[in-house]
């Protein structure tokens, strides 16, 4: 399965903000093309978006996930809770949940476990610190984070599962990777699948680039062999500059 195998894949993340016209743009564009897009937004909207959502191509996911299954965990939500609402993925251990909330590479794995026990596809983010890379362990690092999280896996499971390369200086900083340094990541990254999960888990995930990719940038990163796909935040707030960058992974 080489790229032209696996469906490109659009991934908003909203964060802490609400942007509604983008949805309907994004339905819009989303039924022209050949591209899997997903907005992943605020729990409290899951259920209103997708019922915008639900008889589109375009999916809903969630920000977040509680580690636990059920019980008295003040504030979380589970995943069957987020499977409930519709939801069809879950973005897992991005940078913000790892630095501001202490998400451990241990909790990010039980993350990922809840995500695909409900039957949602996780998209699990990993990406070094400037200062790793500056001191060369981002490969390390890199390689950490994916095989704590998903080493217990087999073929079948990386249908669904989705990795996002985001380094951490390139997010919300206007200082996307160049192509160069976020293919060699994300090539990286597979052949890491391949050593750890095997040859058929390698070929079927979908590896993404996130880090201040827009409308601009976004031709040069999706043309790279190693990477399927965007998860955009900031972009993601602008309808038209959301569109076009659905348009560009579509044209491939
Ligand atoms: C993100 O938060 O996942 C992200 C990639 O943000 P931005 O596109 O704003 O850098």
């Amino acid at each position: 399965m080489n790229k032209a195998q696996r469906r490109p894949l659009i991934a908003g993340n909203w964060k802490m903000n609400l942007a509604e016209p983008v949805v309907l743009e994004a339905i819009e564009t989303a039924d022209k093309t050949n591209v899997d897009v997903v907005i992943c937004v605020p729990s409290i909207a899951l259920y209103q978006l997708d019922f915008i959502a639900s008889k589109a191509k375009m999916s809903i996911g969630a920000q977040d996930v509680s580690a636990h299954r059920d019980g008295a965990y003040t504030g979380e939500v589970s995943g069957l809770m987020l499977a409930h609402t519709g939801a069809d993925y879950c973005i897992v251990g991005h940078s913000e949940r790892r630095n501001y909330h202490g998400e451990t590479n241990l909790v990010i794995a039980e993350k990922v476990r809840r995500v695909l026990e409900c039957s949602l596809s996780p998209i699990l983010c990993v990406g070094e610190t400037f200062e790793e890379r500056e001191r060369n362990i981002d490969f390390d690092i890199v390689s950490l984070q994916l095989r704590s999280a998903l080493n217990a896996y087999n073929t079948k499971v990386f249908e669904s599962i989705v990795v996002a390369y985001e380094p951490v200086w390139a997010i919300g900083t206007g200082k996307s990777a160049s192509a160069e340094q976020a293919e060699e990541m994300c090539e990286f990254i597979r052949a890491d699948i391949k050593a750890f999960a095997g040859l058929g888990a390698s070929r079927r995930a979908r590896i993404l680039y996130g880090g201040s990719m827009d409308d601009k940038n976004a031709a040069e990163l999706l043309a790279q062999p190693n990477i399927d796909g965007g998860l955009i935040g900031g972009a993601s707030l602008d309808a038209a500059k959301f569109a076009e960058i659905i348009e560009t992974a579509n044209r491939g």
